[in-house]
């Protein structure tokens, strides 16, 4: 009989080797914000809890199946450029698979580019972060352009008749991506362009030449000549660019098409072929005369265009933290749903260090660009708040990128062999995540730029110990670690070549303090007794102290997916 069912199988054995069981459902069809405990509490005990409706209609938009498919597809199909046309011509355009362009849209019709300075509301920091952590989950990648067309409006006040030109259509909520002039396009995006292959970080460098074109100075017209070795979301409408005027560096708008309708002699020479932020372009671009006007006074481009890149900063910390929520999401809900040995792997005593400590992390670099959102909010009108601005973003623009790469690779490492596979977005955030440290100052330049925080405006290092003493009394590690802090100011002469180890305290210690005065006591504990505490000697993430509730902690970020 066996031997018969051998020759003669049935339909039914050749089509079925096996049932596939002990596999979780994929995290789809979720409400981003209604399942992220802390995103929701930070964004009540920071001001905004007006835009919780709002936000729960997002959660669900950025957690449909439809939406999360957009960020594979915009990533699986790389832009192309085409510098000409078929009769010769250039046209330096590059081409994007319609997914981008679709989360372009979303982005910009929710305001995620300027609902911050179109309504600055209290709060209005905080909720549009808040968006931006939830969108950003979906796809990085876009978010480039989004980031520096919301980060040019504050470098854009500086030259009142530029800004009173262009303003109303950044901020807009019009997404119009097609290659022809401003002057026909109902809403604009930005660019930044200043490094040059002889330097990125020293700007100082930069080789670019403007000529007036009639009279110099502040808001003249001028034209460009030079080259730009990173010009990323090179089909923005317009880009900031500094260059060499007579006085020295200044910072200029330049748009990619002139006033009469003729092309500005702006051409992409390629695009740069990246490791991750792939479903954004960045090129290398020659300026061959190219308009652009003078933003600000001549000689002063460093300074208006720090205006910009401290938002894109800023940003940078809530994307990576927002990296870190979306692997959380993906392993906690994988963990709960995967067996190993009997049990699931939520339950496995090592796999509990494990979650809980990548949770930690989230919810502290949450908590932090959370802060500095509030900070945002209320520093047009209140001066400390404004230099805990100054100093907190360089802090923490360089902990929290730094944190994200690892935490990645974790993540991957609790899913096992799929987290490899280019069909979950494991390997997506993965490489995505060492870009937001490296560009828009890099680690040792934030480590520096805090340093000059201090010695230009020694009242910030003021503002950012007077926000850690709200938090005093309730741990002793985090109490002890504030107390610490200032020993580490004291050897001023090797202050730079310990500038890491000393921004990696003030991050630890303000972490801290944003959980224990804005977050759950929970995870503010457990924070202190891992990160703080002299005897924690753990070099990996799994390495928690034993006094750790993880089983809570695991529960809290655990999406609950009907
Ligand atoms: C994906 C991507 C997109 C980008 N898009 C844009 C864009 O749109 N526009 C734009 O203008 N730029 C863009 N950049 C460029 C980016 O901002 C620069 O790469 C970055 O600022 C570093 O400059 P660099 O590459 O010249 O490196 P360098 O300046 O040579 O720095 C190399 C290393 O030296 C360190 N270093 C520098 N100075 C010091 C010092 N004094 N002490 C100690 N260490 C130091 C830096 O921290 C860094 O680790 C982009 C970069 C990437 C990766």
């Amino acid at each position: 009989m066996a031997n018969d069912k051998f020759f003669k199988p049935s339909t039914v054995y050749w089509a079925e080797t096996h049932e596939v069981t002990n596999q979780p459902s994929v995290l789809e069809n979720y409400n981003c914000y209604e399942q992220d405990i802390a995103l929701q509490q930070s964004v009540q005990i920071h001001g905004a809890s007006w835009a919780v409706k709002d936000l729960q209609r997002f959660g669900a938009i950025t957690g449909s199946a439809e939406v999360i498919e957009l960020g594979f597809q915009a990533n699986e199909n790389k832009p192309v450029l085409h510098t000409h046309d078929r009769h010769g011509k250039r046209i330096d355009e590059v081409r994007f698979h319609p997914a981008y362009h679709q989360l372009m849209k979303i982005a910009i019709e929710e305001g995620i580019h300027s609902s911050h300075w179109r309504d600055a509301k209290k709060g209005a920091h905080v909720a549009r972060a808040a968006k931006y952590y939830l969108h950003s989950q979906v796809e990085i990648g876009h978010c480039c352009p989004i980031t520096m067309t919301s980060a040019a409006i504050p470098a854009l006040k500086n030259q009142p008749n530029l800004f009173k030109a262009w303003a109303d259509k950044i901020m807009s909520a019009h997404y119009d991506p097609r290659n022809i002039g401003d002057s026909k396009k109902q809403g604009l995006t930005l660019g930044m362009a200043m490094t040059e292959k002889q330097g990125g970080s020293d700007v100082r460098t930069n080789s670019t030449r403007a000529f007036a074109v009639g009279n110099s100075g502040a808001g003249q017209a001028y034209e460009l000549v030079g080259h730009k070795y990173f010009v990323s979301a090179p089909m923005s409408d317009a880009f900031l660019v500094l260059a060499q005027a007579e006085q020295g560096i200044s910072c200029f708008l330049v748009p990619r098409w002139r006033p009469d309708g003729s092309k500005n002699p702006i051409q992409i020479q390629k695009l740069k072929n990246k490791m991750g932020n792939i479903s954004n372009a960045s090129s290398e671009t020659e300026l061959r005369g190219a308009l652009g006007w003078m933003i600000g006074d001549e000689g002063r481009g460093i300074a208006v265009i720090l205006d910009m890149v401290s938002m894109t900063r800023f940003d940078c910390m809530i994307g990576s933290a927002a990296g870190m929520r979306q692997a959380v999401a993906q392993i906690t809900h994988h963990c709960a749903n995967r067996e190993a040995f009997g049990k699931k792997l939520n339950e496995q005593p090592l796999m509990q260090n494990v979650l809980a400590d990548l949770i930690i992390e989230n919810e502290a670099a949450l908590a932090l660009s959370m802060r500095v959102a509030r900070a945002l909010d209320e520093s047009s009108n209140n001066e400390q708040e404004k230099l805990f601005v100054r100093i907190t973003t360089a802090i923490g623009k360089y902990w929290i990128c730094k944190r994200a790469p690892e935490h990645a690779y974790e993540a991957m490492e609790c899913i096992g062999g799929s987290g490899v596979m280019e069909d979950t977005i494991m390997p997506r955030l993965f490489r995505e995540s060492p870009i937001n440290s490296i560009w828009e100052g890099s680690g040792n330049v934030q480590c520096l730029d805090m340093l000059r925080a201090i010695h230009k405006t020694p009242k910030s290092l003021t503002a950012f110990i007077n926000e850690l003493k709200g938090a005093s009394g309730v741990n002793k590690h985090f109490d002890r670690a504030v107390s610490e802090l200032e020993s580490y100011f004291i050897d001023q002469q090797s202050i730079e070549y310990r500038a890491r180890l000393i921004v990696e305290k003030m991050a630890l210690a303000i972490q801290a303090s944003c959980l224990i005065q804005y977050g759950d006591a929970l995870i503010a504990e457990a924070f202190c007794n891992a990160r703080l505490a002299a005897e924690n000697t753990g070099w990996v993430y799994g390495t928690l102290p034993t006094s750790i509730d993880c089983q809570a902690i695991i529960k809290r970020a655990t999406p609950q997916i009907r």
